[in-house]
């Protein structure tokens, strides 16, 4: 099962969002109606899951489930690794 580590986006957590919707790599608010992306958190947040091995993967305690991801930091990740946004 692959699992990216949650600091290869290079995380930045200084700003502060204004909505709730927001991207969880770099908190700048995510227009939910706009394409973005999201990733799968798995481990406590630590991890991000790969979109292809979601079939390998036994939810636990530490699943906290698809989170919003903006494109920029999407493509800092790779691409790959994360989901078609979804509106909340
Ligand atoms: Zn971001």
């Amino acid at each position: 099962m692959r699992k990216i580590d949650r600091f290869a986006a290079k995380p930045d957590y200084r700003k502060t969002p204004k909505t709730d919707y927001y991207c969880i790599n770099c908190q700048r608010d995510i227009d939910p109606s706009k394409p973005h992306r999201m990733v799968h958190a798995i481990a406590g947040g630590d991890w991000y899951l790969h979109p292809e091995d979601e079939d390998q993967y036994v939810p636990d305690g530490g699943d906290c489930g698809f989170l919003p991801f903006g494109n920029d930091c999407a493509k800092r990740l790779g691409i790959e690794w994360t989901h078609e946004g979804q509106k909340p």
